[in-house]
C-alpha cells in the first residue's frame, strides 16, 4: 500500500468560495521522505483559494503509516475542539483497514492523534530512538556481541530501543544484562538501554523480539 491521493471539494473558510482540492489522505513514512517532511513542516494539505488567495487546511484525517517500525498513526488535521466527535470515525476507519489488509499483517494498536503537532513529536522521538538503537548494535559488533531485533510497538511504548544486545548465542536474562552492562560501562548516554537494563532486572522479563 503506497501513499495515496484523494480529491473533494472544499470550502474557502474566508470567501465561501467551493472548489476541488487534492489532498493526502494516507502517508508511507517509510517510503515517502518528501511527504513526511512537508507534514513535520505543516505543509501537507495546505490549501490556496483560486478566488481569494486565501490558505488554508483541508480538515480532515491523515494516517501516517510505517510498517517497518510498526506505526500507525491516525491524525486529526483539523480544530483540535472537533477531535473527539472524529475519533470513532477513526476507529472505524482502522478496523476496515485492518481487515482489508490482512497482508500487512498490523498485529499492533495504532494512535489517535489529535494535531499534526503530536505527530511531529512523534516522529521525532522515533528519531530519537532509531539513533540510539543504531548506536546499540554498532558498539555491540564493536564487543563482538549479538543484537536480538525487539517487536517495536512493544519496544516504543516501554521507551526501550529497538535492539537488545546478548554476550553470548541465545538471547537469555544473563546474556543480556551482560552485554548491557558492558555497553553502558562504554556509553553511559545511551538512557533507552539503561532504562530497558533496569525495567529487566526488576521484573526478570525479556522484551518481545520479532518473530
Ligand atoms: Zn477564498
Amino acid at each position: 500500500m503506497k501513499s495515496i491521493k484523494g480529491e473533494g471539494s472544499v470550502n474557502c473558510p474566508h470567501c465561501e468560495e467551493n472548489f476541488d482540492a487534492e489532498f493526502w489522505t494516507l502517508i508511507r513514512g517509510d517510503e515517502d521522505l518528501e511527504l513526511k517532511d512537508a507534514l513535520i513542516g505543516g505543509e501537507l494539505n495546505l490549501v490556496s483559494c483560486p478566488s481569494c488567495g486565501h490558505f488554508f487546511y483541508h480538515e480532515r484525517t491523515i494516517i501516517y503509516f510505517d510498517p517497518t517500525i510498526e506505526l500507525l498513526a491516525f491524525v486529526w488535521g483539523g480544530k483540535e475542539e472537533d477531535f473527539e466527535k472524529q475519533k470513532a470515525q477513526m476507529q472505524k476507519d482502522f478496523e476496515l483497514l485492518k481487515n482489508n489488509l490482512t497482508s500487512l499483517n498490523i498485529n499492533y494498536q495504532p494512535f489517535y492523534l489529535k494535531s499534526l503537532t503530536e505527530l511531529k513529536a512523534m516522529i521525532e522521538y522515533e528519531e530519537f530512538t532509531r539513533t540510539q538503537s543504531e548506536v546499540v548494535a554498532a558498539l555491540a559488533a564493536q564487543n563482538n556481541f549479538k543484537v536480538v531485533a525487539l517487536k517495536p510497538s512493544v519496544a516504543r511504548v516501554s521507551g526501550f530501543p529497538f535492539y537488545a544486545p546478548i554476550a553470548g548465542e541465545e538471547y537469555t536474562l544473563a546474556n543480556f544484562v551482560k552485554a548491557s552492562e558492558e555497553l553502558l560501562k562504554q556509553n553511559s548516554a545511551l538512557n533507552m538501554l539503561k532504562t530497558m537494563l533496569d525495567e529487566v532486572k526488576k521484573t526478570s522479563k525479556l522484551p518481545a523480539q520479532v518473530k
